[in-house]
């Protein structure tokens, strides 16, 4: 079992009218995405989907999917956009339970 500690602010731009957002990180969820298991263990992966409107009508989306591997290790954390750019990182790190 482990949980991630996020600090700082997501901040998202919208690709239409360049407005920024901006999310707590705290306030991001993290859901169990599947699971492989490896040489070295099992690699697990968390996905935390951010998808909303903004002010100009256009859906934006922000996925982030941490990848756990080996266990208690954050091995990958990647980004993807959709009619957003992501302009600020909230720093994650891992705490095992
Ligand atoms: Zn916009």
């Amino acid at each position: 079992m482990v949980r991630f500690i996020r600090k700082g602010n997501l901040k998202l731009k919208c690709k239409e009218c360049h407005k920024s957002h901006s999310f707590e990180g705290r306030d991001l969820v993290f859901d169990p995405y599947g699971k492989t298991e490896k040489e070295d263990g099992t690699e697990r992966k968390y996905l935390c989907t951010n998808d909303f409107f903004c002010s100009c009508d256009t859906k934006l989306k922000c996925e982030i999917l941490i990848t756990e591997y080996p266990e208690g290790k954050i091995a990958d954390i990647n980004y993807e956009t959709k009619n957003a750019e992501v302009t600020e990182k909230c720093s994650i790190s891992i705490i095992s339970l």
